[in-house]
């Protein structure tokens, strides 16, 4: 349970009205700079600073996959010339988001994190007639609702505040458009398609039930937002709209995170008669590791998802270059398929560990939506698709699927998911807004 002392009321009041783009991107920025400063000022005074911790735990967006495994040309064709975008609200709103650096601070160490990010979110909500909520403290998440009138079904539209890193990119936090696309850290991946659910629930009007946009923290590492959410929010159907190309993804893997430890005997690198090699012994079990991985991909496949798959990730060992290591320790994870579980993982790995300790580390089901779900067949109208895809990638959709709400994944178009280059096509996130809203519309009457 997330205490109360966590939750927070906003009630602000509304935005001010609009201008034009160019005056409220230069604003975004100027804001952004000054909140850069704020963030540097406090961080001087209170002298915060964090561990940096392993991996990016959705393993990367961009690489979705349908069934047969051919990418669809019709959606993922850029535009070419849209010199303004069609919607300045759209884009702005998406600008604004991106101006903030909300990069997650468990993936680098020191970083901000959401609150900048969730707080600009609940204000605009709350000035756009929604109900706002704010969970967790340190790493915030906004639950804003646009309430019904009671009677009618609910609509739950989830999207990730937190980014990953910046490296590598020219001016993360300076949002620009350019023939029809947004670039900017989160651009993509995924503070344009948050705009754009907090357009449609903002125009959600006349329904009989609950229109509730969640911003989270922390998808990209351990995922505490989505979970803190949870145990506040039912709904009777989810959109999480992480990029997809515009596609309908309706499954996704999950993971297995695992160590495998050998012990060997500390001894001087002159006395074999005493030493035990433990890095030595964790040859056989790589080598038996890469063996299970041939035949996890060669197994069973999901028509969407496609194979698990199997990998190591790191290993550590040994004390000192004369000496024969006591100890060697390997991590890895499993890519599981949906209707595959930990407990099955769990076995594969013990087959194959031979005299090494298995530990086994988060983990989190693969994701599909009930086929035939009267949402999901709803979804696919509004959406315009015939066709069903899978993602590749691990995303929030598990836990609110695991949660027993039926959900699916729709978001816009773009490149450069944690990439030096990131954009999203204004677009297709004009299109986001529009299914969400229309399906909104229909699911909640
Ligand atoms: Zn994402």
């Amino acid at each position: 349970m997330v205490p109360a002392c966590d939750r927070q009321r906003v009630e602000l009041d509304r935005a001010e009205p609009p201008e034009n783009l160019e005056d409220r991107l230069r604003t975004a920025l100027d804001e952004a700079r000054g909140r850069k400063q704020m963030a540097r000022d406090e961080k001087a005074s209170c002298g915060v600073g964090r561990d940096l911790h392993r991996r990016d735990a959705s393993g990367g967006a961009g690489d979705l996959a349908r069934a047969g495994g051919k990418r669809d040309d019709r959606l993922t064709t850029r535009p070419t010339s849209t010199p303004t975008p069609g919607d300045p609200e759209l884009t702005e709103l998406a600008a604004r988001l991106v101006a903030i650096d909300s990069v997650n601070p468990d993936l680098i160490a020191g970083a901000p994190g959401e609150r900048d990010a969730a707080a600009f979110v609940a204000e605009w909500c709350a000035g756009h007639g929604l109900d706002v909520e704010v969970v967790g403290d340190e790493r915030p998440s906004v639950i804003a609702t646009k309430r019904g009138s009671g009677g009618g079904r609910s609509l739950l539209l989830n999207g990730h505040l937190d980014t990953v890193g910046v490296v590598g990119m020219e001016a993360p936090h300076e949002p620009r458009v350019e023939d029809g696309r947004l670039y900017g850290r989160g651009a993509y991946d995924m503070k344009g398609a948050i705009a754009a659910i907090m357009l449609a629930a903002a125009q959600a009007t006349g329904l009989r039930g609950d229109v509730i946009v969640t911003a989270v923290a922390d998808e990209e590492f351990a995922s505490i937002g989505t979970e803190a959410v949870l145990e506040r929010v039912r709904a009777d159907a989810a959109i999480v709209v992480e990029p997809t190309e515009l596609r309908l993804a309706v499954a996704h893997r999950g993971f297995v995170g695992f160590e495998l430890e050998t012990t060997g005997v500390a001894a001087h690198g002159s006395r074999p008669d005493l030493g035990v090699d433990a890095i030595v012994k964790m040859g056989p079990v790589l080598a038996a590791l890469d063996e299970l991985d041939k035949q996890v991909q060669a197994g069973p496949r999901h028509a969407l998802v496609g194979a698990g798959s199997l990998h190591a990730s790191l290993i550590e060992g040994g004390q000192e270059f004369s000496s024969y290591p006591a100890r060697c320790v390997l991590t890895g994870e499993r890519r599981t398929i949906p209707g595959e579980t930990v407990e099955q993982v769990e076995r594969e790995l013990r087959a194959i560990a031979g005299d090494a300790a298995l530990r086994l580390g988060v983990s989190r089901e693969p994701f599909e939506a009930p086929s035939g779900h009267p949402f999901v067949e709803l979804a696919g109208r509004m959406a315009g698709v015939s066709e069903h895809a899978g993602a590749l990638f691990w995303t929030d959709a598990g836990l609110i699927a695991a949660a027993g709400i039926p959900t699916v994944l729709f978001g816009p178009a773009g490149e450069g998911a944690h990439a030096a280059v990131e954009w999203v096509d204004v677009a297709s996130l004009e299109r986001v807004r529009d299914v969400v809203l229309q399906t909104a519309l229909e699911w909640c009457r």
